[in-house]
């Protein structure tokens, strides 16, 4: 049993690991102070990789989006190529340049995007998400369903940016969930970013017309209208039910990984958030860049 002495010490050192935990929590969840304005979320279709590189219609769209929008504080994005057991949030102060791909130029390959990054945001990121236990990384970084969209929006690398993992073990209803829970963020500046593709199915690629940024098969522009349809008129169970859809939804998500960010850019869509697309167009057939802005 503790004496009434060491009881009076016990107290006082148990106070004061209160104390600290509770302004450490202080400080992270200050990290970013309440802004007035409510930040936009993207889905971005992010496509090529050498968008990362070239000054295409697309990466043109990115930079000009940028300006259309608030300074962001930071920008945090759920990559397709993020694909984990479990949800991971890079909380490294700098994080790497990840080139993900293989069978590019060299050029590809030399490209830095020297970002900072925010462990106090990845940590009071991880603390908003109460239905995942979320593990901050420091060994991932910027693959380049981030870094091949984000450089061309923030070439001067002066904003933090964040990545969110995706876990592959859940499905499109948790996601579009958990999503809800950073909705917080959007007040502090954080630009959300979904990136990935709506129709995505690389086997079916027609290689020889990937630069056609016209060229969508029947069954791809379809869907992808569909897709729309729904996104506009907030009909989002169907879209979180995808298979429902039918043929052509299957065939647009044959493996559910760059589908699954626009389940986190629709799940933080509020009650007055406007809906609009951008680069609202199909390359090489299989794919689509179709982007929303929501807000
Ligand atoms: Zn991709």
């Amino acid at each position: 049993m503790i004496s009434d002495g060491k009881n009076s010490v016990y107290q006082a050192l148990k106070t004061a690991a209160a104390m600290t935990s509770l302004s450490a929590f202080k400080n992270f969840t200050n990290s970013l102070p309440v802004t007035e304005q409510l930040m936009p979320v993207l889905f971005i279709g992010h496509g090529s990789p050498m968008n990362g590189i070239e000054d295409t219609e697309f990466s043109q769209t990115w930079t000009k989006m940028a300006s259309e929008i608030p300074v962001p504080k930071a920008v945090l994005v759920v990559s397709a190529h993020w694909f984990t057991k479990g949800t991971r949030i890079t909380a490294m102060d700098f994080p790497q340049t990840i080139h993900d791909f293989g069978g590019f130029p060299k050029e590809l390959f030399e490209v830095q995007y020297p970002a900072p990054g925010n462990p106090l945001l990845a940590k009071e990121t991880a603390a908003l998400l109460h239905s995942a236990h979320v593990e901050l990384d420091h060994d991932w970084g910027l693959d380049h369903g981030t870094w091949t969209v984000v450089r061309h929006m923030y070439p001067e690398a002066d904003i933090p940016v964040l990545q969110l993992s995706i876990d592959y073990t859940k499905g499109p209803q948790y996601h579009y969930d958990l999503a809800k829970e950073l909705y917080a963020l959007r007040k502090k500046g954080v630009l959300i970013i979904g990136s990935g593709n709506m129709v995505h199915n690389l086997r079916m690629v027609a290689w020889d017309r990937l630069n056609d940024a016209e060229y969508g098969y029947d069954w791809a522009t379809q869907i992808n209208d569909k897709f729309k349809q729904l996104i506009g008129n907030n009909d989002h169970k169907p879209l979180i039910y995808y298979s429902s859809l039918g043929p052509e939804a299957m065939l647009a998500i044959p493996t559910p990984e760059h589908y699954l960010p626009l389940m986190y850019s629709l799940g933080l869509k509020g009650s007055k958030d406007n809906i609009s697309f951008f680069n609202d167009k199909a390359v090489g057939g299989s794919l689509t860049m179709t982007s929303v802005k929501i807000g």
